[in-house]
């Protein structure tokens, strides 16, 4: 497993829990606005996995969960196995995900080595050939959602509101996917460090709120995340 990143405590990123964040190298996708340039372009610094079990060792009773985090998690075969090892010492996992890898989050649910799913949703499954040239994505991103859905364990979906990707009639698409699903947030665009940085000055900010009364009625929560 390529490690690009581990940071220790973290108050925020797996919800209820005190938790730790690891950020696997590389990802699939090529999101204008992502604020991990350096785990998508290949220039992050490498972690060795002993260094990230040496630290959690010394915090078992203290530190509740882990969260694996890109980059794009999913692109590592060993996850399943990683995450079972740290699962093992008393931890509960989170996976952040873009979903291009159904195959792995049919592994992880059946090996019941995550707790908690948080998969992002990026725009209308028929749009994702904008950020990737794998092909077939969209039949992939639907066939995750799916499987998260039906696999029993808690999760979210997060929408993060950039305008070029999310618009009144890309939701339309997305809630074809999403429909009577649990819960899902919107996250507004941040302005800071992105992997194209042309796309802070040129990108305007959709109205959250607007989306927000689109998407209420076909799902069970729909929330504004600060
Ligand atoms: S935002 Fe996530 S999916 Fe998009 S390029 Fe960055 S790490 Fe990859």
């Amino acid at each position: 497993m390529i490690i690009g990143g581990f940071q220790k405590n973290s108050m925020i990123d797996y919800p209820g829990k005190i938790g730790s964040v690891v950020f696997t190298g590389g990802c699939n996708f090529h999101c204008p606005y992502c604020h991990n340039p350096s785990l998508v372009d290949g220039s992050y610094g490498e972690l060795h996995e002993s260094e990230i079990f040496n630290f959690l060792r010394k915090r078992v009773g203290l530190i509740e969960g882990v969260v694996l985090t890109g980059g794009e998690p999913t692109l590592h075969r060993d996850l399943p196995f990683l995450c079972s090892r740290i699962k093992n010492m008393g931890f509960s996992i989170k996976l952040d995900t873009n979903g291009s890898k159904p195959e792995i989050i049919k592994k992880m649910i059946n090996s019941k080595c995550v707790d908690y799913f948080a998969m992002d949703i990026k725009t209308a499954p028929e749009n994702y050939h904008t950020l990737t040239n794998e092909p077939d994505m969209a039949e992939k991103i639907i066939s995750s959602v799916n499987l998260i859905i039906k696999s029993g364990i808690d999760y979210e979906f997060r929408i993060t509101c950039a305008k070029t990707f999310i618009d009144k009639k890309n939701i339309k698409g997305i809630l074809k996917v999403l429909e009577g699903s649990k819960r899902v947030y919107l996250q507004k665009l941040v302005r800071k460090k992105m992997l194209d940085e042309d796309y802070i000055k040129n990108e305007e900010d959709p109205d959250l709120e607007n989306l927000k009364s689109i998407i209420e009625p076909y799902v069970l929560d729909c929330s504004i995340r600060s």
